[in-house]
């Protein structure tokens, strides 16, 4: 890892997919859908904990909230708007877009713009497929979010991966649709192949100055800002644990829950970070 020559400072986008460990996709085969309102919600206390880690270092964020959690805790929603903080849009029922007819995706994602205006009286203009669902197999779901009044999608991580990922995708923002922008989630390009710097289970996985190494790589070589997600439960290691899930789920979602704080703390001090629709706002205004 060479020394990187000094650059302007460039300020990243923190964003955070605001769901609770029941809904993540990979156990989706474990909990069923009905199940989900009998299982006790942590998604308020851990939202909160993020948001005292976010004054502490005077970040503002945009969160991409579930309809399904906006619709129990609309007052977590109301705050998150009134603290400065953009809310946008993660769908409502947390269905993967290749799980879904065009128009029951259509649905999903007006669905839930809707509510989360209603609840915070302000326009919400970005939306992110769960589990990046979105890509080359269902192009006309690009056509949906643009039909929905979105103006930019952050629904695509650029990498190979066996559950999502389009690994030649742009790398950095690019028009989507007339109207509608795709923000990509980070990667870092090594050895002819992208390879992910923007969060989810590698930045607990990986040590923190893997992930501080390739970040400050995209500032000084790419020159772009970072897109970089995390979720509200990998701040909860207390969390109920999920039976019956294969060893390498159980792993990929259990992993240093613990050291997650901390390292956000670090990773909020290393970088400048703000909220998409001001980080990119060439692209989204
Ligand atoms: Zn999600």
């Amino acid at each position: 890892m060479s020394p990187l020559p000094s650059a302007p400072v460039i300020v990243n986008a923190l964003t955070i997919d605001v769901e609770d460990y029941f809904q993540v996709s990979a156990f989706a085969t474990h909990i069923a859908r009905d199940e989900w309102n009998t299982l006790p919600c942590r998604v308020e206390r851990n939202v909160e904990a993020i948001l005292l880690l976010l004054a502490e270092a005077d970040v503002k964020a945009t969160f991409f909230c579930l309809g399904w959690i906006a619709e129990r805790y609309p007052a977590l929603i109301r705050r998150l708007s009134d603290e400065g903080h953009e809310v946008a849009s993660h769908g409502f029922a947390h269905r993967r877009a290749t799980e879904q007819t065009s128009s029951q995706f259509q649905a999903d994602i007006q669905l839930s713009k809707a509510l989360l205006e209603d609840i915070t009286g302000r326009p919400v203009h970005g939306y992110r497929a769960p589990s990046f669902s979105v890509g080359t197999a269902n192009p006309w779901a690009f056509d949906c979010i643009a039909r929905a009044g979105y103006r930019y999608s952050s629904s695509i991580y650029p990498i190979r991966h066996d559950h999502y990922g389009v690994p030649d995708a742009p790398r950095f923002m690019h028009d989507s649709r007339p109207g509608l922008v795709e923000l990509p989630i980070a990667t870092v390009r090594l050895f002819d192949a992208n390879w992910p710097a923007g969060g989810g289970g590698y930045f607990r996985l990986l040590p923190y100055r893997l992930s501080r190494w390739s970040l400050r790589r995209i500032n000084r070589i790419d020159r772009q800002p970072a897109m970089f997600y995390f979720h509200p439960w990998e701040l909860d290691p207390e969390q109920p644990r999920i039976s019956g899930v294969g060893a390498r789920t159980r792993f990929r979602h259990y992993v240093n829950l613990g050291r997650m704080a901390p390292r956000l703390r670090r990773l909020l001090a290393d970088f400048k970070w703000d909220r998409v629709d001001r980080v990119f706002a060439a692209g989204t205004a």
